[in-house]
């Protein structure tokens, strides 16, 4: 089965795990930090709420290898208390060197017994923070004779490697699986690889293939920094392809963050041996490994046909033609459960679409100046991540079509919505180009 992945972000999108969309995705991800931070609720949510549903933890360890001022708080300049659980939990060398204020270098695991120790560390958090809690849900579990909150696969510590790093940390992050692997032979072990996208396009690319396919490693998740599918260039989207279908002829592979077109690949070219693709709630399906701000808030629908999410006072353009009739809105634009609702008991098209963007004006601080900005409202954003979550559970549920067939359906939206300008819809171009490249 391929598997349909969600990244747990906030535990105000929880509500987008459980009811309906229980049945709409397969896998949660949770980051290091929220579960070494919150264990005694996410082991709730997750035995109680999603009824042990699969999951795994990242463990975030490339976290402790950037500039620290990206783990302090900008407030108190401490490291922030979610990240520091997770020092506290995964012992040496993370805590000698953060301690002295700096990054952990590949010095830091030069010595073999203390990456071991590290390794040992990092995996019996994943596989012990959330099953040692204790809850309600223990006597129901131990009745139908299921050890709940096991993690479904556990995952080495990994570093991220860019063109200059690669030569230090692809050893230590491909001896770290194989300890792994020796001490834990009857998990599924996961190394997590996480690089720049320099280095998907620079000759070392093959070398760090060979070397990833040489350990023990169950399964490959893959994280390309800021890797989005969207504006990637076909070159870009071609070594990606070509990447995963070397690894995928050795390995199963995860993609930690990806979009249609990862799903695409997945579904149209079984060769490539893509277990499954993993998206994120509000930021989705692509995120550089160094955390940025964010920008103004606004409403963004995803675009069922072109497959990304395209701010509300644009997208109407595209809507614009079916506003006439309910049916034609449903036929072209898209029938999901909540445009459904909000569209079949609106007065019109026009009137039910319209909460996808709504705003309430709001006073804020820019330059030292005070402005009103209009702000989506909290009941619009829900209903845009709503719609997304139907929208990506029907791409992953869809049946299997070639990747020829899959390029004529990309050449086609982008003809339909070339009203919207290329800027939304160039990618379905070029992901059809890939796809045709077979
Ligand atoms: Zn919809």
């Amino acid at each position: 089965m391929k598997l349909h992945m969600v990244r747990y972000g906030t535990h105000a999108e929880s509500i987008l795990l459980t009811g309906d969309f229980w049945d709409a995705y397969h896998l949660l991800v949770v980051n290091g930090n929220m579960a070494a931070y919150y264990p005694a609720a996410m082991a709730r949510f997750i035995a109680e709420q999603v009824f042990n549903k699969p999951y795994i933890i990242d463990p975030q360890t490339h976290a402790f290898q950037h500039d620290l001022r990206y783990i302090r708080s900008s407030k108190t300049e401490e490291i922030k208390s979610s990240i520091a659980r997770l020092l506290e939990q995964y012992g040496e060398p993370f805590k000698r060197s953060i301690n002295a204020g700096r990054p952990v270098s590949p010095d830091d695991f030069k010595d073999n017994g203390i990456l071991a120790s590290a390794v040992e560390r990092v995996i019996e958090f994943q596989r012990n923070v959330f099953s040692a809690q204790k809850g309600e849900w223990q006597k129901y579990y131990e009745f139908i004779n299921i050890n709940p909150l096991t993690p479904w696969a556990v995952i080495a510590p990994y570093f991220f490697m860019d063109e200059l790093s690669v030569g230090q940390w692809l050893e230590i992050n491909a001896k770290a699986v194989e300890i792994a692997k020796t001490k834990y032979p009857d998990e599924k072990v996961v190394m997590q690889l996480v690089i720049g996208k320099g280095l998907l396009l620079s000759q070392e690319l093959s070398k760090v293939i060979e070397r990833v396919i040489s350990t023990p490693a169950d399964m490959v998740a893959i994280w390309i920094d800021d890797f989005d599918e969207t504006s990637a260039t076909i070159t870009e989207l071609t070594m990606y392809k070509e990447m995963l279908r070397k690894l995928g002829g050795k390995k199963e592979v995860l993609i930690l963050y990806g979009s249609y077109f990862s799903v695409a690949l997945m579904k149209s070219l079984p060769e490539l041996n893509i277990k499954g693709v993993c998206h994120g709630l509000e930021y989705a399906e692509y995120r550089p490994v160094i955390p940025v701000g964010g920008g103004l808030p606004v409403s963004k629908f995803y675009y069922p046909s072109l497959h990304i999410r395209i701010p509300y006072v644009e997208v109407v353009f595209l809507v614009r033609p079916f506003l006439d009739s309910k049916e034609d809105y449903f036929r072209h634009v898209c029938d999901c459960k909540t445009c459904t609702e909000l569209i079949g008991r609106a007065l019109s098209v026009e009137e039910g679409f319209a909460h996808y963007g709504e705003t309430s004006p709001a006073v804020s601080r820019r330059n030292n100046q005070m402005v009103v900005l209009n702000y989506p409202t909290t009941e619009a954003r829900n209903l845009c991540v709503k719609h997304y979550m139907w929208c990506k559970a029907k791409e992953y549920q869809e049946a299997e079509q070639s990747p020829l067939q899959i390029a004529r359906e990309l050449n086609q939206a982008a003809e339909e919505c070339k009203a919207v300008g290329n800027a939304f819809t160039a990618h379905c171009l070029r992901w059809a180009k890939v796809l045709e490249g077979g």
